[in-house]
């Protein structure tokens, strides 16, 4: 049996009833007329812009608790606000009528739809702490304990690849609910958030999906560098963004890079997240990456002697994941093939695992591998022999430091003997000449960068 929307919002009206105090029933419930119902949004009559706010402001969820019990998921409220009263020529009253809808059409969304994105495996408590990251940790700790009420909203924080960002973010979402299990929090990422929006288009229900948002307290979005280009889904997260931070809700970000580095993002979104803390994460320094790897072996019941957390650490520089990479091969080969964890072992597991790794060329290492293959004692790079051999080994060397890492001349000549910046230049440039004309030359640059780039920096054991 199907009522009419009057009826409907007679019932609304009756469960509303013995929920408010009677004087507060007659002056704000009583004025409203239901002027229409249409795929389960009812259209409300109310007299002025302000009865229109107090009603948002204080009976918002209690209305649509209301209307959901009578209707069902999805229902919405819009309101008609009468801003001009006045008498037409037959004396009849007339209603000049401003249609609030976008920002105040309310939806109900179902309760598992918060907080169950959250990882329960990342926490604070295991997220390990060094320079490398410790302004975005308490930055997110401060937040967590007191959710849009810091200065950090939104906070921003950026990394590369497997440094933490979604631990954190995760950390964050864990630590509110423990704080007030009340809280809502939607925790996104932006391939996830641009789909909804795009369904959300196609279906005809994006003000229902904005709508949404208000019943939201934290709401963290990870990985925001995909939204570049992307532009209506930018102009969609703009507006929640609006929304959320005017009510003092809080709003966390993830992204692979500085904000002022994304590309294609709206330049006004850039300057609202001027608004909050914006902050980085590096790479960590070797003293956490080794207490990083005692903490996840540990919590492996991997146990692992200090000379082989301590060789892992000193070889895989690259992110956190890249740790945790080895330290899940070692356990496996060890468990696979009963062979204990030595060092020999883990020797050839981060030397397999370092094919994937990008690691850093250190100019000492540049300095060995040219000088095993010229059999010449390293040393000897930074003498003033002019013997022949020596002089080539010395200038490929300097070349390769010039391409490889990120030293400057002169702290490339201190390297070589307090050679100056014109010698220096000088070396660069016959390297370069030389790969053009000779090929047997070529031949052996193209060797030694393939030994650079794909060789293991091993350290004495
Ligand atoms: P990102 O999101 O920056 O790419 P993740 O948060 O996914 O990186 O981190 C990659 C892995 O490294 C995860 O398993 C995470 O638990 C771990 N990790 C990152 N930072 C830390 C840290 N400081 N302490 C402990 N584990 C960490
Ligand atoms: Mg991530």
């Amino acid at each position: 049996m199907s009522f009419s929307y009057k009826e409907i919002w007679d019932r609304c009206l009756d469960e509303i009833r013995c929920k408010v105090d009677d004087r507060s029933f007659k002056t704000w419930f009583i004025p409203i007329k239901p002027v229409n119902l249409k795929s389960k949004i009812l259209t409300i009559r109310v007299p002025n812009k302000f009865f229109f706010e107090w009603i948002e402001d204080n009976y918002i969820d209690m209305v649509g608790t209301a209307l959901f019990n009578q209707l069902g998921e999805g229902v919405g409220l819009q309101y008609q606000i009468v801003v001009a009263d006045h008498k037409d020529i037959e004396g009849n009253n007339k209603h000049q009528l401003e249609l609030k809808m976008k920002d105040n059409l309310y939806f109900r969304i179902f309760e598992e739809d918060f907080n169950t994105a959250i990882n329960k495996n990342y926490t604070f408590e295991n997220f390990i702490e060094g320079s490398c990251n410790n302004l975005a940790r308490n930055a997110a700790l401060a937040v967590s304990k007191n959710p849009g009420k810091t200065a950090f909203n939104p906070l921003i924080i950026h990394s590369g690849v497997g440094l933490g960002k979604t631990h954190l973010i995760n950390a964050i979402g864990n630590q509110v609910i423990n704080l007030n299990s009340d809280a809502r929090i939607i925790l996104t990422n932006t391939e996830r958030f641009t789909n909804q929006i795009i369904k959300a288009l196609r279906d005809n229900t994006i003000y229902e999906f904005i709508s949404s948002f208000q019943l939201v307290d934290v709401f963290i979005i990870d990985d925001i560098q995909f939204l570049e280009d992307r532009t209506k889904t930018q102009e969609i997260f703009f507006n929640i963004f609006n929304f959320l931070h005017q009510r003092e809700k809080q709003v966390i970000i993830t992204s692979d890079k500085s904000p002022m580095e994304l590309k294609g993002i709206q330049e006004r979104l850039i300057s609202r997240f001027k608004w909050g803390l914006i902050t980085d994460i590096q790479k960590p320094d070797l003293e956490t990456r080794i207490k990083i790897l005692e903490s996840k072996a540990s919590r492996d019941e991997l146990h692992l002697p200090d000379e082989i957390l301590n060789f892992i650490g000193y070889n895989v520089k690259g992110s956190i994941r890249d740790l945790e990479g080895v330290l899940i091969s070692l356990s496996a080969h060890s468990t696979l093939t009963r062979k204990k964890i030595d060092l020999k072992l883990t020797n050839e597991i981060v030397e397999k695992f370092s094919d994937n790794i990008k690691r850093e060329i250190s100019i000492e290492n540049i300095q060995k591998v040219v000088c095993d293959h010229f059999n010449i004692p390293v040393e000897k790079l930074s003498s003033k022999t002019r013997k022949r051999n020596i002089v080539v080994a010395r200038q490929l060397a300097i070349y390769f430091s010039k391409n490889m890492t990120e030293l400057s001349l002169k702290e490339i000549g201190r390297h070589f003997g307090e050679r100056d910046h014109a010698t220096v230049l000088h070396s660069i440039k016959t390297v370069r000449d030389l790969i053009q004309f000779e090929p047997m030359f070529i031949e052996t640059v193209t060797k030694l960068e393939h030994k650079l780039e794909n060789g293991l920096i091993k350290i004495e054991y």
